[in-house]
């Protein structure tokens, strides 16, 4: 018996998304975005599926050392990326034993590169705050850290230079144009790599694209925006979590279920009763109504997910058994649908995930 509940993670899908967003942005390479486990799905394996095959990642984008000193010891040799950079001067002589990339978003990170003795140079990534406000140097520092990087013999030259985007998921507002015209603007007569885009700027605003594009979500089948489904860009989801049913009861109209006993039944009804709960990291908050698909149709959640199993109506005229396999997201419902019941999104589903969810490859 296949373990429950389990995240079923598709090699092909992540192959297919990663040859789909070769397609649409065809002259950046693709620094495959991993960060957080892979957004859940598990960081060897989707690093394996986008580095083997007829396309594959240029490089990888991660959030925190540890999880570039992972791809490493996963045996992962392409260029890897710490997004928000090194946090103290200690992780340096790390990024020139494992080869790994920083981004230079604070002054913190400047001093630390000037006072450190290295052994080789570091390739840095220099963040422009071009609207985000949250990392990076703004068009009045630029200048100045500029400088103090090429002149900084801990550097490798060129330097690069990358910024993000807060609103590219809005396909009609016009900041995301002038954060690419400021990037542009400051970018304009210098050397090195550039990149912009995450998912959102890689398919909506292709004028982001340059050197590399960044997409962290849309590899994984699943689309940044609101509303919009993965499927509508061609892209398949990579994760189906999967579960079963253990209980199938009868229940009396106006028999409540669960904790807080805060639904009643209008009906006579069958209730399926399914192994996954809050404990897995399916949300509590999780409304009446949120589907599931069980056995091939999608029935609603009614009362409270508890830690360990949540409660679906599966109606009067049910046929399912103990047994049966429910997915709550993938191929058969997008996990976008459950994130809008939810008012989440689905990156937050999909990272949320407790280990007790055993991630397979499939
Ligand atoms: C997480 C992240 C990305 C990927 O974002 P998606 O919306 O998942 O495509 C790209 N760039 C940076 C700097 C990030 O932190």
């Amino acid at each position: 018996m296949k373990p429950f509940p389990r995240a079923e993670v598709s090699r092909q899908a992540l192959q297919h998304n990663l040859a789909r967003l070769k397609q649409i942005a065809p002259n950046s390479k693709v620094m495959a975005v991993v960060k957080a486990n892979g957004y859940g799905h598990g960081l060897l394996n989707v690093a394996n599926s986008v580095t083997q095959g007829q396309h594959q990642a240029d490089g990888f984008g991660l959030a925190r050392l540890e999880e570039a000193l992972a791809m490493r010891q996963g045996g992962v040799t392409a260029r890897l990326l710490l997004l928000e950079g090194f946090f103290r001067q200690s992780d340096l002589p790390l990024l020139n034993q494992h080869d790994i990339e920083t981004v230079v978003h604070h002054e913190s990170q400047l001093t630390m590169l000037e006072s450190a003795t290295v052994e080789q140079p570091i390739s840095v990534w220099l963040k422009i705050d071009s609207g985000m406000h949250r990392l990076g140097f703004g068009v009045d520092d630029f200048n100045d850290v500029y400088q103090r990087l090429i002149q900084c013999d801990n550097v490798k030259k060129p330097v690069n230079l990358m910024t993000h985007f807060s609103c590219a998921d809005e396909p009609e507002n016009p900041i995301t144009t002038e954060q690419i015209n400021c990037f542009n603007a400051i970018a304009k007569d210098l050397g090195g790599d550039r990149t912009l885009a995450n998912s959102a700027g890689t398919l909506f605003w292709p004028t982001s694209q340059a050197d590399w594009i960044r997409p962290g979500i849309a590899l994984y089948g699943v689309s940044p925006v609101m509303g919009d489904r993965g499927y509508a860009h061609q892209l398949v989801p990579a994760m189906e979590l999967m579960s079963r049913l253990i209980a199938v009861r009868e229940h009396k109209k106006g028999a409540s279920v669960g904790y807080g006993a805060y639904w009643q039944a209008k009906r006579d009804t069958r209730l399926g009763v399914v192994a996954i709960g809050y404990g897995d990291g399916y949300p509590r908050n999780a409304p009446e109504g949120t589907p599931v698909w069980v056995n091939g149709r999608l029935v609603p959640i009614v009362g409270r997910v508890s830690m360990d199993m949540l409660t679906v109506d599966l109606g009067p005229d049910a046929t399912e058994q103990v047994g049966d396999d429910v997915q709550l997201w993938g191929k058969n419902l997008a996990v976008e649908d459950v994130a809008e019941h939810i008012g989440t999104i689905a990156y937050e589903l999909v990272t949320k995930l407790t280990p007790r969810v055993t991630v397979c490859l499939d």
